[in-house]
């Protein structure tokens, strides 16, 4: 095996170092989103921190996914320009958006993540659990961080796969 990185001119190389500072800085946000959901996201375990989150949320009382039914049914709302009606949940960290004014928050809930396990409390608040079910749920939510989080630097890791292998193929021309 020879070093493929010889064999790029100079300029082709601080390319390729520039992309991977992108990298870096890919990795500092992953320990934010980290810090964010272990600690701010810690918050959203109760319904009345999750319904604050729904102040600009684009459907009101007359509609099935009001705040009221988004937090009660375990979503917080996480708006992006993009999405205005993102949400995801505090639990096991779905993320839904493209909400019509009739969509029932826990029917599309068990819809799309059927083993969230917010979802076996049926609705019961979670200043009613004892201590020891609360910290087993606490203990799911950070396995679901961890499963997300892992997830995100998968996908990284792949879309670097796929340009660094573009990057060959094109050098080997
Ligand atoms: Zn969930």
């Amino acid at each position: 095996m020879f070093d493929l990185r010889l064999l790029i001119p100079l300029k082709r190389l601080q390319d390729w170092r520039c992309r991977s500072m992108r990298n870096l800085k890919t990795a500092t946000n992953m320990e934010e989103l980290s810090r964010f959901y272990s600690e701010q996201a810690f918050h959203m375990h109760f319904e009345s921190k999750r319904r604050k989150t729904f102040q600009n949320w684009p459907f009101d009382k007359t509609c099935s996914c009001n705040p009221e039914t988004m937090a009660k049914a375990g979503f917080f709302h996480i708006p992006t320009e993009q999405e205005p009606d993102g949400v995801c949940c505090f639990l096991c960290f779905k993320e839904l958006d493209g909400w019509e004014p009739d969509d029932d928050p826990w029917t599309e809930h068990k819809k799309h993540s059927p083993k969230c396990p917010f979802l076996k409390l049926n609705g019961k608040p979670v200043e009613s659990l004892t201590v020891e079910e609360f910290i087993r749920l606490e203990i799911e939510r950070q396995k679901n961080i961890i499963n997300k989080l892992f997830d995100m630097k998968r996908k990284e890791l792949e879309a670097l796969n796929t340009e660094v292998r573009r990057e060959m193929e094109h050098l080997l021309d």
